[in-house]
């Protein structure tokens, strides 16, 4: 994962976007549960959540392609609620890219623009300039089905942002790109966000990547908000049980091994990194430990993760880094003390039950 640091835009001068108690059914379908959100100018906001979880639905209705069954939705402060697509300034870039495949890469930009009846020479220097944006000046003569994913990727962008919208959706834009690639358009999305000042909503459903580009990110789940927040206040202060699980690893300590560990039975989250098996090493004040036995390990490169099944019940799952030292990995079945900073255990507020069955957790 590439993280860029992202500076927190205001939202002083009123948000860029509000959601107010937006709900939308299909017949029995909540897929949109009453969410409100305000996102500020500039900023690159994320809706992450897993599959199902109404985050389309949710960019669908800004768009203006979905009409809520209640609440409203204000652009820059006026309402938008029932506006047709085009008549809200904002665009969408979509996942499948959507060009057209009979016309040069050129053509396709500059689509939007003749369309709205602006001239030839102004929306050829503006077609061009969207294509500088994006690095691919050289590419204006070729056709869709001359590029790879990354360019295609690219020119949809540029086909957007050449209209100049105040607000930019895009719908798991990087979804069809293989891994590496993902990860440089990463870092172009989040080089070209910058440079062009747009507010950006982007739907994900890939944590890393909501974590690595975004100014704040929702997290949904069952169509409702569970969190709102920084990349970091969502890590590390995951707010429910949920978001605990959805984003990154965790182990959700409760009930009776709560109890046992530190006096009250509320539900707590711990990260892997946070917990190390310990030695014969003296006791740090604040430190809890716990006697339990290996019942998993998984090599991943640059780290092992070992899962301690614990003698009070419960289960923690331990990052060990790869140091590149010739130190013993636990083998399953061993008999092992964990430790972990007592500051380190986040007091959840949904039901532990909430993070079972989670991508990120080892099955
Ligand atoms: P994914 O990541 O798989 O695209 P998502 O979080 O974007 O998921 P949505 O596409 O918003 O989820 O769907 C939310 C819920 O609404 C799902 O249960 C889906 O089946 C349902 N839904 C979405 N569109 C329609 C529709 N046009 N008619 C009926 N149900 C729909």
């Amino acid at each position: 994962m590439v993280t860029t640091a992202r500076t927190q835009p205001r939202i002083d001068a009123g948000p860029a976007v509000a959601i107010r108690g937006v709900s939308k059914r299909f017949a029995a379908v909540v897929a949109v549960d009453d969410v409100s959100i305000e996102i500020g100018a500039g900023e690159f906001f994320s809706l992450l959540g897993p599959s199902g979880s109404g985050k389309t639905t949710m960019l669908r209705m800004i768009a203006g392609f979905e009409l809520p069954t209640t609440g409203h939705i204000e652009l820059d402060g006026s309402n938008v609620t029932n506006a047709a697509p085009f008549d809200r300034d904002v665009n969408t870039v979509f996942q499948d890219y959507a060009l057209f495949p009979h016309m040069n890469v050129l053509r396709n930009v500059e689509y939007g623009l003749r369309v709205k009846g602006v001239a030839k020479a102004e929306r050829r220097a503006r077609a061009a300039a969207a294509l500088h944006t994006v690095r691919l000046d050289e590419y204006g003569d070729r056709k869709p089905d001359q590029l790879s994913g990354g360019q295609r990727q690219r020119v949809a962008l540029a086909r957007a942002l050449v209209n100049e919208p105040k607000v930019l959706l895009l719908d798991e834009p990087l979804g069809a790109l293989d891994l590496k690639l993902r990860e440089q358009m990463q870092v172009e999305l989040a080089r070209i966000q910058r440079d062009v000042g747009i507010t950006f909503i982007f739907v994900t459903h890939d944590q890393g990547e909501a974590l690595t580009l975004s100014t704040r990110v929702a997290v949904f789940n069952r169509g409702r908000i569970e969190q709102v927040g920084t990349p970091r206040e969502i890590y590390e202060a995951p707010a429910t049980a949920f978001v605990a699980g959805f984003v990154g690893t965790a182990s959700v300590i409760s009930g009776e091994t709560a109890r046992g560990l530190v006096g009250n039975d509320g539900a707590y989250s711990i990260r892997p990194e946070r917990v190390r098996i310990v030695g014969d090493d003296a006791h740090t004040s604040d430190e809890v430990r716990a006697s339990g036995t290996v019942t998993d390990v998984q090599y991943h490169g640059d780290g092992t993760r070992v899962r301690v099944d614990l003698a009070l019940g419960s289960s923690v799952l331990v990052e060990v880094p790869n140091l590149g030292i010739d130190e013993a990995t636990p083998t399953r079945g061993a008999n092992v003390t964990v430790g972990f900073r007592r500051s380190d255990m986040l007091a959840l507020h949904g039901a532990p039950s909430d993070s079972v069955d989670v991508p990120g957790e080892i099955p």
